[in-house]
């Protein structure tokens, strides 16, 4: 689990800006483990502010929902530059499902973190052909802290890393997703997909 190295305060550690990427499959508490550090950075009185791309809206237009329905509140925005107005004078910054984002989140989250702000973005790693998701391969980089948080594989009961999509849909945002996918192993999403697909993108990349 990560633990933050220094949170700092604002008087004491000027040049505090970072990025924290928290990511994985689906039902792996990538939400919740954003909650618990935003709810911490709260208690000590540091000023939070949540994001989260506009077309999630799953449960609540203002909140960041956590299936444990631990949830904060949260604005939602269309374009990451949106952020950098509406983030101005915040010690912290929380992005969730960052994947949605358009790739300038990379910058605008660089810029934030220059600026001295703690950036913590929550967001899928991979989508549901297990291609790596929007801006988050470019965030993984740029990022000083990452934490891979894992489901449990429905299957067999492993470690689960893929967001296996049960529902017919090519599309690569399909929300209401606990209908709709199964958090898998590697083993488990690669039977998936060939048992539903034979020569799917994922068979052919499996065979390198
Ligand atoms: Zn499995």
């Amino acid at each position: 689990m990560f633990i933050e190295p220094r949170v700092g305060n604002r008087h004491h550690a000027p040049h505090r800006g970072w990025i924290e990427v928290v990511c994985g499959s689906m039902f792996s508490g990538k939400t919740e483990e954003l909650i618990r550090r935003l709810t911490r950075a709260r208690i000590a009185r540091q000023r939070v502010e949540i994001f989260k791309p506009g077309l999630d809206t799953r449960y609540h237009a203002e909140d960041v929902v956590s299936h444990n329905a631990n949830s904060i509140r949260s604005t939602p925005v269309s374009l990451p530059a949106e952020i950098l107005l509406l983030a101005a004078g915040s010690d912290v910054v929380g992005i969730d499902e960052a994947q949605f984002f358009d790739h300038s989140l990379v910058e605008v989250c660089g810029q934030l973190a220059n600026n001295g702000v703690r950036v913590i973005v929550a967001g899928l790693d991979m989508d549901y052909l297990g291609r790596p998701f929007g801006p988050m391969p470019a965030l993984l980089a740029t990022a000083e802290f990452v934490t891979k948080v894992h489901a449990v594989c429905v299957c067999c009961g492993e470690i689960a890393s893929y967001s296996f999509r049960i529902a017919a849909s090519e599309s690569q945002v399909l929300l209401g997703e606990t209908d709709s996918y199964e958090a898998r192993c590697r083993p488990c999403f690669l039977q998936g997909m060939q048992a539903k697909a034979p020569g799917s993108p994922v068979q052919a990349t499996a065979t390198h």
